[in-house]
């Protein structure tokens, strides 16, 4: 196998200046494909890590700041992205926040944040990418999901809605593609130790007065029987995977990756 197979492919990653995104945005590098990278974050410090994955791994990184709750803002960059690279040849639609509150206490603008970012950002790359994908016969779709695109839990309404309608549409783009060489798919993860699960590991040392490394094995012990928390490079090692020609026929899958959570 070449050692870059992607190269002269370029990525864009939504959210992919911290945890999981950043993770699969490195692995995609390593594999050879130029980076779109996008998320929040301090300026100084994003520059500085878009230069040092473009001089790691020998390809060419841009930003695009784009809030995904925007679909003007998504649409600006995905015409930045084309116009500076010829096109989006692999999409991963992984931006995404998360709140907890029951649902009679669900504040109505956290809902509605969650269902913009965690699931019509989506629509919106994936709509304004496919003609440019077709157009070359060739493409990616990775959409991070969730273990909860598959299972439920309390307290997490807007997340497993906005992710069971992440793998829905992952079938739907599947089956609009499905006599082409574009592929669609979902990676559903359990755990993983992001600053998006740290809040929730916060929460829990406050809730129940202990330490934080007690927190996290209480979280892993409720859900996750291996009691190891996933890694963003795992993570982006699977989305290397479904890159490659070994995955053309994996079409509309929603794929976890959770340390067993969802075989109980
Ligand atoms: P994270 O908080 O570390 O990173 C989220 C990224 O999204 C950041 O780059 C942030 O700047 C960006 N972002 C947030 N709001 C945005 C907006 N409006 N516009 C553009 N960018 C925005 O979170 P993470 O844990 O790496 O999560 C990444 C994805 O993986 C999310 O979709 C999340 O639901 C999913 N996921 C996470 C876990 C986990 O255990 N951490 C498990 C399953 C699924």
């Amino acid at each position: 196998m070449p050692t870059q197979p992607l190269k002269d492919k370029t990525a864009l990653i939504t959210g992919s200046t911290s945890g999981i995104g950043l993770g699969i945005a490195r692995s995609l590098a390593a594999a050879g494909a130029n980076i779109v990278f996008n998320g929040f974050g301090e300026i100084g410090e994003i520059n500085i890590l878009t230069a040092s994955v473009a001089q790691e791994f020998g390809i060419k990184t841009a930003y695009n700041g784009a809030d995904m709750s925007m679909p003007e803002q998504i649409a600006k960059m995905m015409a930045e992205a084309t116009q500076r690279f010829g096109g989006v040849d692999i999409l991963v639609n992984n931006a995404g926040i998360q709140h907890v509150a029951n649902i009679e206490d669900f504040p109505v603008e956290k809902w509605d944040a969650i269902i913009a970012i965690n699931l019509s950002s989506a629509f919106h790359t994936t709509r304004l990418a496919l003609p440019g994908m077709k157009a070359k016969n060739w493409g990616r779709i990775i959409n991070l999901a969730s273990v909860h695109g598959l299972v439920a839990s309390a307290q997490k309404s807007a997340y497993v809605a906005a992710k069971h309608g992440l793998v829905g549409f992952t079938k739907s783009t599947a089956l609009e593609t499905a006599t082409t060489g574009i592929t669609c798919n979902a990676i559903c993860p359990g755990w993983v130790l992001t600053p998006l699960v740290q809040k929730q590991v916060d929460a829990r040392a406050e809730k129940d007065g202990i330490s934080n490394e007690l927190a996290k094995k209480a979280l892993l012990a409720e859900k996750q029987p291996s009691g190891e928390f996933v890694t963003p490079e795992q993570l982006g090692a699977l989305a290397v995977f479904f890159c490659s020609d070994a995955a053309n026929q994996i079409r509309g899958v929603a794929w976890n990756m959770d340390g067993g959570w969802v075989a109980q």
